[in-house]
């Protein structure tokens, strides 16, 4: 003869609550064989379901050894027990415990997608299972618009779905009516005339009456055990075993399909708050796009600016530094220092300048304007460009013409109806007449005042008409491409502190205040990037607590799943894909919200511009799903940690 199947020898179980332990099994000794129709009678409270858990490999018993088919139970690792549990047990409960969100058929195959059978194979079985039971016509029902009797065929078509060489029945017909109840019975009674072992936990004798082995249990212990009539000859069940069953990695994708496919209904079933929570993470990474395509426009926008700061310059002031009050009054820089700097080889230009200021008249039209005295290659130095006319030359600097170039600003004061008759026009600076010559086009920059008129003179002339003094306000070197400009500041200060005598001057080089914008914006950057993945932490605790209600909430689904057959491992992986899903499609919302926000700013204010990188966008959806992945992960882990004998209580 065979192994019985099922040994239990000295099992006690013990309840601790609070200070004590309370033993709802004692001391058990039991032996099923196969093909055995049990029924297991008590009051209420006197152990039959704990038994049933342990019978069931739910639960494990404090001391005590518990065999099946010759193997012990007590050295087996929960997947192992898992495993059992969905391919050799099939569990029928007294509130059917189906999930809400599945149809009748969804609800059958749930073992058999644990089971990682194809969806063909499951689809057909649990067809067959349910037409066999009666359930036909209501294959797409869900379980609330079932009634109990009909609940329970579906989850004794659960139960058979992977074979369930052993049927564990506890109370199944407690919430039923005597019709019901008595086929309920009947089907119980053909599926183990069928070859199945069949376990069922009554407190009703009726009941019992069914089966053809009764046994009493009264406060945790076996009081009596009868036959009623002598076993039949155990019959095999026809099982399915491993039919359709897929291995490998292609069953990995499965699996992580249907783990999807759950997420995606769990999600619908609590559409307020997936998207609620999904809320958190849209902010999130819709604000961080924004901010982060506003600092690349800001960027941008610096850049360019800081390429109208012109060529690369040194430009030397007199005084010690900026605002030396004493520097109005230093008249040490000079002409000869600008043709002295002109001879060095680092100078690709240098150009003297001085200013002043004065009004512009024209007609009626009358302005204030700044005067800038500059030599012939001022216009090279700066990499200023003309709309119209032309630069004064080196000859008109040396016989003082009375030229002048102006700027935009002046140009639209002067010539408000269009500048056709612009060039060539004679206008009063001061009291000195000037023809125009040439209109400098806009430069767009941010820096200095882009309201104020500027007009060129050269140097000369305005030394002479204007300030009748030698000293100039500075000179301008640009520096030669093949010379670093450090080395171009090193030189020309030591060139000026020779002719000085000392260092009454100070230099200001462009390639600096590029450097100090540059590095400001990049600091810039860097602290909104740092509020922008705090505003993304934020929306993952925000993640992490829904999920963790959402277990809490859950609970009872958990340990269904666990009874049928579920493993830690497929429960983890499930509420993981639902915490990555809710923060992938909350990133890829924000990130749509985010664009359609850059359109319409882009469109409201033209002078700045939102830029969305492709990184940024890239980065936000997968930082999106990291987050979902961390943060999520403690919240599935508490799930898969369940006791699926306490979650079922729930
Ligand atoms: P029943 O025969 O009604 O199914 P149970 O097996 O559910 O009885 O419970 C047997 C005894 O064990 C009861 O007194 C119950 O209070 C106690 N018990 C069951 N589960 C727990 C638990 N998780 N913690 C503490 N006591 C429990
Ligand atoms: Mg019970």
């Amino acid at each position: 003869m065979a192994e019985p199947l099922l040994v239990l020898t000295h099992i006690r179980r013990e309840f601790r609550t609070g200070e004590d332990s309370f033993a709802a099994l004692k001391d058990i000794n039991l032996t099923i064989e196969a093909g055995e129709m049990v029924a297991i009678i008590g009051a209420s409270g006197s152990g039959k379901s704990t038994l049933m858990n342990i019978l069931g490999c739910l639960d494990r018993p404090t001391s005590g050894d518990y065999r099946i088919a010759g193997r012990s139970v007590a050295g087996m690792t929960p997947d192992e027990r898992a495993d059992l549990r969905r391919e050799h047990f099939g569990f029928i409960f007294q509130r059917y415990h189906l999930l809400d969100e599945l149809n009748a058929l969804e609800n059958v195959e749930i073992p058999a997608i644990y089971g990682g059978r194809s969806r063909g194979a499951r689809e057909g079985r649990a067809k067959e299972l349910l037409s066999r039971l009666g359930m036909g016509a209501r294959l797409a029902h869900r379980p609330n618009q079932l009634s109990g009797g009909q609940q329970q065929r579906v989850s004794i078509a659960r139960s058979l779905m992977n074979g369930a060489e052993v049927i564990l029945a506890d109370e199944p017909t407690g919430a039923l009516d005597r019709q019901t109840s008595g086929e309920v019975l009947e089907i119980l009674k053909e599926l183990n005339a069928e070859g199945h072992t069949v376990i069922i936990v009554t407190h009703d004798p009726g009941v019992a009456a069914h089966a053809r082995r009764i046994i009493e249990i009264s406060d945790g212990d076996i009081v009596a055990d009868r036959r009623t009539e002598t076993t039949a000859e155990p019959v095999t069940a026809n099982r399915p075993r491993g039919a359709g069953q897929r291995r490998g990695w292609l069953a990995r994708i499965a699996s992580f399909g249907e783990a999807a496919r759950m997420a995606l209904i769990a999600m619908n079933a609590h559409r307020l708050r997936s998207f609620l929570t999904m809320l958190g993470i849209i902010i999130g990474i819709a604000s961080v796009l924004c901010v982060v395509a506003l600092g690349q426009g800001s960027r941008e926008r610096v850049l360019a600016n800081i390429s109208n700061l012109g060529t690369n310059t040194l430009e030397i002031f007199p005084g010690t530094d900026f605002g030396d009050v004493r520097s109005g009054r230093i008249k040490t820089l000079v002409l000869d220092d600008a043709r002295a700097l002109q001879q060095q080889p680092f100078a690709a230009a240098v150009t003297p300048t001085v200013s002043t200021s004065s009004t512009v008249r024209l007609g009626a039209t009358e302005a204030t304007v700044m005067v800038n005295g500059v030599g012939d290659q001022y216009f090279t130095v700066k990499g200023t460009r003309l709309s119209e006319g032309q630069f004064f030359d080196a000859d008109s600097v040396r016989s003082l013409v009375q030229e002048v170039v102006i700027d935009d600003n002046t140009s639209k004061t002067l010539f408000p109806m269009g500048t056709a008759s612009a060039i060539g026009t004679i206008v009063l600076i001061g009291k000195v007449p000037c023809r125009i010559i040439g209109i400098t086009r806009r430069q767009q920059s941010g820096f200095g005042s882009s309201q104020s008129l500027t007009v060129y003179l050269p140097y000369t002339t305005v030394q002479a008409r204007f300030l009748g003094d030698p000293a100039l306000r500075s000179i301008i070197v640009r520096v030669a491409d093949t010379t670093p400009t450090n080395r171009a500041l090193e030189a020309a200060t030591r060139l000026l502190e020779q002719r000085h005598g000392r260092k009454d001057f100070f230099v200001l080089n462009t390639d600096d205040i590029r450097q100090t914008i540059t590095s400001t914006t990049e600091t810039l950057a860097l602290l909104i990037a740092a509020i922008a993945v705090i505003s993304l932490i934020v929306g993952g605790v925000g993640v992490m607590n829904i999920m963790l209600v959402s277990v809490v909430e859950r609970t009872r689904e958990i340990g269904v799943r666990m009874a049928v057959g579920g493993r830690a491992s497929d429960i983890l992986e499930q509420f993981l894909i639902e915490a990555v899903l809710i923060t992938l499609i909350g990133g890829v919302a924000g990130i749509l919200v985010a664009l359609g926000f850059g359109i319409v700013f882009n469109a409201l204010v033209p002078a700045f511009s939102l830029i969305y990188s492709p990184l940024s966008i890239v980065l936000a959806f997968g930082f999106s799903s990291l987050i979902g992945l961390v943060f999520g992960f403690l919240p599935a882990r508490s799930a898969a940690r369940l006791d699926p004998v306490e979650a079922l209580a729930q």
